[in-house]
């Protein structure tokens, strides 16, 4: 039994509908259309398309149905410094010599001179500014061809979309409000419905979002809570006309701001916009103003407030109850990383499907890897706010607070030598990495000795050179609006 109708409610249930059909398992979901649903959550990455693959939906005919664009990267405007702003694109950079990694490369140039930006390097970057879209080729040829692509969507429509698809394949579905939850030591017993019914099931998904309904005031899962690495709690969301509709951004914008930061989220039809910020530093009203000041078009809804606290549940799964989505816990919107999280939940939860009774061992498993996800993407977005450069008290404290020790670590091994060290269970690999060190002038002190072998100046030929190429392929790539009549993505109006 799932609770919630979210996009994590109706992730789940769709996926276990189409991955569990032949097993003869029931699927109700209960969702409360009074209670509603957060109503934010439209930038994914590029995971997101392994999850319609493994619905055997084509990401173009989800677009469709949710007014979805197509997102090559984020782009951090005003985080480094104000004025300046880089891409945090979807793929490699460059090029590779043999062994060395591209970053080496780029490492010695820039000491000897002029190597040019990182976002120069990047297709996925160099689209993402021209305003056109290319996709990967299947049989990538040189390095830079290596890229990905995530889409943006309208989130009720998507959850709408799902509920069709689940419902198609059997999901029951009941609008009520879960009145009371009954529990028989660390397992629940069952949910009581506000129209008086008992549902009992074998397994209970917690997708309540932040109600955390079963999993924290059922279940007393505790939080843990890391509001002291980051600190941004509030949120306003207000979604607006777009200025130019024909000429739809195909990446996010994240612009930085005195206490936090704003999103910019474009689809076929609007533009999503929120911002994101510490309520330490800013009261709503101001919050709202300054949103609504940067609007560029006519406000479609009223402001959208939501409150929240950096962290995750102390245990995800207990008992019977496995929580996922903001039921289980939350990390800010900057990476898009929030469907993902969902998604990695459900692919856990069908690994470790249990049968009948959960055995411990699925259950700390479970628990061991989500922590171990959830710490992982924690860091990567400490190190935007750590590696600042901004004026004010809130960026500051960001910038002089303790980092966690496994992010102190790896920032320590890049400045000592260039190494990108990856732990196990992370969501964002080397050239994510290096997009923050090098686009925040975190500096590595050298670089792989197999580098040295390399002619400086063909080093600078040959670099020249691909991003001439780089820059050729993106300008001649199709403008986005057109790109998504051509794969047929345009939503009928
Ligand atoms: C400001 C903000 C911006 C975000 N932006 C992004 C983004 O760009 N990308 C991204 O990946 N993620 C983003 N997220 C996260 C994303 O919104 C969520 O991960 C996603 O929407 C899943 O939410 P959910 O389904 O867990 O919760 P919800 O959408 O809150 O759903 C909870 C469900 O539980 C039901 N419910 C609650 N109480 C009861 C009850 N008593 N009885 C019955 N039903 C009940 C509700 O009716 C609802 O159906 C953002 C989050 C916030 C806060």
């Amino acid at each position: 039994m799932i609770v919630g109708g979210g996009t994590a409610g109706w992730m789940t249930a769709a996926s276990l509908a189409h991955r569990l059909n032949r097993l003869d398992t029931r699927i109700t979901l209960v969702e409360s259309s009074a209670v509603g649903t957060i109503g934010v959550g439209e930038a994914t990455v590029p995971a997101i398309r392994r999850y319609f693959q493994s619905l055997g939906l084509n990401a173009f005919e989800v677009m469709k149905a949710t007014n979805g664009t197509v997102k090559l990267a984020i782009e951090f405007d005003g985080w480094r410094r104000e004025g300046h702003s880089f891409m945090h694109p979807f793929g490699r950079y460059g090029l590779e010599a043999g062994p060395v990694a591209f970053h080496h490369l780029w490492n010695r140039l820039r000491r000897a001179g002029d190597p040019g930006e990182l976002d120069e390097y990047s297709i996925g970057a160099q689209l993402a500014r021209a305003g056109r879209v290319l996709l990967p080729p299947d049989d990538p040829r040189v390095d830079f061809e290596h890229f990905d692509w995530a889409v943006h969507f309208d989130a009720s429509r998507f959850a709408t979309f799902l509920r069709s698809f689940a419902e198609a394949r059997g999901v029951r579905r009941i609008d009520a409000r879960v009145a009371d939850v009954s529990t028989e030591g660390e397992s629940i017993r069952g949910v009581r419905l506000d129209s008086g019914e008992t549902l009992q099931g074998e397994l209970y998904i917690d997708c309540s979002g932040f109600h955390r309904l079963l999993i924290e005031k059922a279940l007393h899962s505790g939080f843990v809570d890391w509001r002291h690495w980051l600190l941004c709690d509030r949120a306003v969301a207000l979604p607006c006309t777009a200025a130019s509709p024909e000429d739809i951004a195909p990446y996010t914008r994240s612009r930085a701001l005195d206490a936090g930061w704003t999103w910019r989220i474009p689809l076929q039809n609007r533009v999503g916009n929120g911002y994101v910020y510490s309520s330490d530093h800013l009261t709503d009203e101001q919050a709202v103003a300054t949103l609504r000041a940067q609007l560029e078009g006519q406000a479609l809804a009223d402001p959208n407030f939501v409150r929240f606290r950096a962290g995750h549940v102390r245990r995800f799964w207990i008992g019977n109850c496995v929580s996922i989505g903001l039921a289980s816990g939350f990390l800010e919107p900057l990476e898009s990383t929030s469907i993902s999280l969902i998604q990695m939940g459900i692919d856990k939860l069908l690994h470790l499907w249990p049968e009948e009774t959960p055995s411990p061992a699925l259950v700390d498993e479970y628990n061991r890897l989500s922590i171990a996800e959830y710490e992982r993407i924690r860091d990567f977005l400490i190190l935007h706010y750590s590696a600042n450069g901004r004026d004010g008290d809130f960026w500051r404290y960001c910038r002089e607070m303790p980092l966690p020790d496994t992010l102190g670590r790896k920032i320590a091994l890049y400045r000592a030598r260039g190494v990108i060290q990856q732990l196990a269970s992370e969501s964002f690999f080397a050239p994510s990495w290096l997009c923050m060190y090098g686009n925040f002038g975190i500096d590595a002190g050298s670089w792989d000795p197999l580098t040295n072998l390399v002619p400086l100046a063909e080093l600078d030929e040959v670099t020249r050179r691909v991003r001439a190429d780089i820059s050729r392929n993106a300008l001649a790539a199709t403008p986005h609006r057109r790109f998504l009549d051509i794969a047929g993505a345009l939503a009928t109006p």
